[in-house]
C-alpha cells in the first residue's frame, strides 16, 4: 500500500493526539509556506538524484559517501530544499557511523514523527518548512543532550559563518 506523505503525516498527528490528549500541538508556522506549495515534480527538476531521494523519498544515502563528513569548519547547515537553518557546526560529532552526526537541532526546524518502516521504531525528522526529510534522531548521542541526529549530507547545504 502507497500512503503519500500527507496522509502519513495526519496519522501521525492523529496518533500523537490519540496518545497525548493534553499536549498541545505546536502551531505550524510554516503551513503558508511557498515551499510547501511545490509539486513532487517541481522538487524532482529542481534537486540533484540524489536529494531528491533523501528530501522527497525519504531515501538515506550510503554512509561515508557525504562530503559533509569532513566539514568541520565553522557555519552552519540548511536544509538543501528550502534553506532553513537546522544545525550549527559546534553542535556535530563524529559518530563514526559515515552520516552527519548533531546532538541538537536550532529550535523549531525540524518536525518529527515516529518511523515504523524498520521492525524497531525509530523517530524520523523533517525539514519544519519544505517538509523533506533530513534523517532519524536517537538516544546514543552524547551529552548534554544524549542524542544523535543522524542526517544525509545529500538534505544539507553548509553555509561557512
Ligand atoms: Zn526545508
Amino acid at each position: 500500500m502507497i500512503l503519500d506523505r500527507r496522509s502519513l503525516l495526519v496519522s501521525a498527528a492523529a496518533l500523537a493526539a490519540c496518545s497525548a490528549p493534553a499536549a498541545k500541538a505546536a502551531p505550524d508556522k510554516y503551513a503558508a509556506s511557498p515551499w510547501r506549495k511545490l509539486t513532487e515534480a517541481d522538487w524532482k527538476a529542481r534537486l540533484p538524484p540524489a536529494s531528491f531521494d533523501v528530501l522527497r523519498q525519504e531515501g538515506t544515502e550510503q554512509p561515508f559517501t557525504s562530503p559533509l563528513n569532513n566539514e568541520h569548519r565553522h557555519g552552519t547547515f540548511v536544509c538543501l530544499g528550502c534553506g532553513l537553518a537546522l544545525f550549527k557546526s559546534e553542535w556535530k560529532f563524529d559518530s563514526h557511523t559515515g552520516w552527519p552526526s548533531f546532538w541538537t537541532e536550532i529550535p523549531g526546524a525540524l518536525a518529527k514523527k515516529a518511523d515504523f518502516q524498520l521492525i524497531e521504531e525509530r523517530t524520523e525528522y523533517h525539514c519544519a518548512q519544505c517538509l523533506g526529510h533530513q534523517g532519524h534522531v536517537f538516544n546514543d548521542g552524547p551529552k548534554p543532550t544524549g542524542l544523535r541526529y543522524c542526517d544525509n549530507g545529500a538534505a544539507l547545504k553548509f553555509i561557512p559563518a
